[in-house]
């Protein structure tokens, strides 16, 4: 079984600055620093990492060929990466203000060339039971869902950076929907957030046929399909860094689905992969390794 992250790959360049820049304004940086970035990114380096058999397609430019080194050091095939020849690959410019806020400009780039015979291309290498990994970051996304939907994949959707888009999407190919409160109040067009278990409900009516993975933050997460309902606790540590919380659980709970392990056990794993990952800063390099996980014995 193989799992394909068709996604998003940016470049971040990262600015440490006394307030935001303001119009008119020349800043100075105190700091720089650029790192590997998109949603996409952090699922297949999530993925690899629980120990998935994982592939990541998308673009970049000649400008992001260090995108590749970093995923094939996490254990992500990357052979099916277009790098495309004079064009810019996706970045985000961000500022980080002295009390932890931040502002992000995000330029698509790369990640908003995804053709359909690219997708074409890249979906024949994949069939029945194997895994498609989708986020809200590239273009061509219902092409995708509807053309590997055909082929017998299992869709696996965390529909963010939510926007208007996602309401055309064809939902019901979807297999598991991994959410947030946010996006589940999104998704669901309500104005207030209701309780979890309420808001998990009104989700499982909407997409019947999907498994929903409701996360809760530092709460922990719940999930619930035709046949079972699972609350998970966070487990408790001193979080750092929440980035790539989301990102990490849904690697490990469908590493953990994907190697055979029940429901309760995937998300018990995925719970203390993401609670290990929100105790370390950065996006990708705080996602941990199967065996870290493993071994974790909870925060000293
Ligand atoms: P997202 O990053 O997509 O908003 P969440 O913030 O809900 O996702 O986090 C996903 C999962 O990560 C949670 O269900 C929980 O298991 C874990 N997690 C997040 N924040 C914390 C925290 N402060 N302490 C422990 N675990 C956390």
């Amino acid at each position: 079984m193989k799992v394909l992250c068709f996604g998003s790959l940016n470049i971040d360049y990262t600015y440490r600055v006394p307030h935001f820049v303001q119009k008119g304004e020349t800043l100075a940086a105190e700091e720089m620093n650029v790192f590997c970035g998109g949603k996409g990114f952090n699922q297949a380096v999530a993925f690899a990492r629980a120990g998935a058999e994982t592939y990541h397609a998308g673009a970049i430019g000649k400008d992001g060929l260090f995108l590749l080194d970093s995923l094939k050091n996490a254990g992500v095939h990357t052979e099916l990466v277009a790098v495309l020849e004079d064009q810019k690959t996706g970045c985000a410019i961000i500022q980080n203000d002295h009390s932890g806020d931040n502002c992000i400009m995000l330029y698509g780039g790369t990640n908003r060339t995804i053709t359909r015979e690219m997708a074409d291309r890249v979906l024949e290498k994949f069939g029945q039971d194997d895994v498609l990994v989708l986020q809200n970051e590239i273009n061509e996304i219902p092409y995708i869902m509807e053309k590997a939907h055909e082929r017998g994949m299992k869709i696996v959707l965390n529909p963010s950076p939510m926007d208007g888009a996602i309401a055309a999407f064809p939902l019901e190919t979807v297999d598991y929907f991994f959410l947030n409160q946010v996006e589940a109040c999104q998704l669901l067009g309500s104005e207030n957030r209701e309780e979890p278990e309420k808001q998990l409900n009104a989700l499982r009516k909407r997409f019947p046929a999907a498994a929903i993975v409701l996360t809760l933050g530092e709460k922990g997460s719940l999930y619930a399909d035709r046949a079972q309902k699972h609350f998970q606790p966070a487990f408790r540590v001193k979080a750092v860094d929440t980035t790539a919380a989301g990102d990490t659980f849904t690697g490990f709970l469908m590493g953990g689905l994907l190697a055979g392990r029940t429901v309760p056990e995937a998300m018990e794993l995925a719970a203390k992969a993401s609670a290990i990952a929100v105790t370390r800063p950065g996006a990708s390099p705080s996602i941990p390794t199967l065996e870290e996980v493993l071994n974790w014995k909870g925060q000293d």
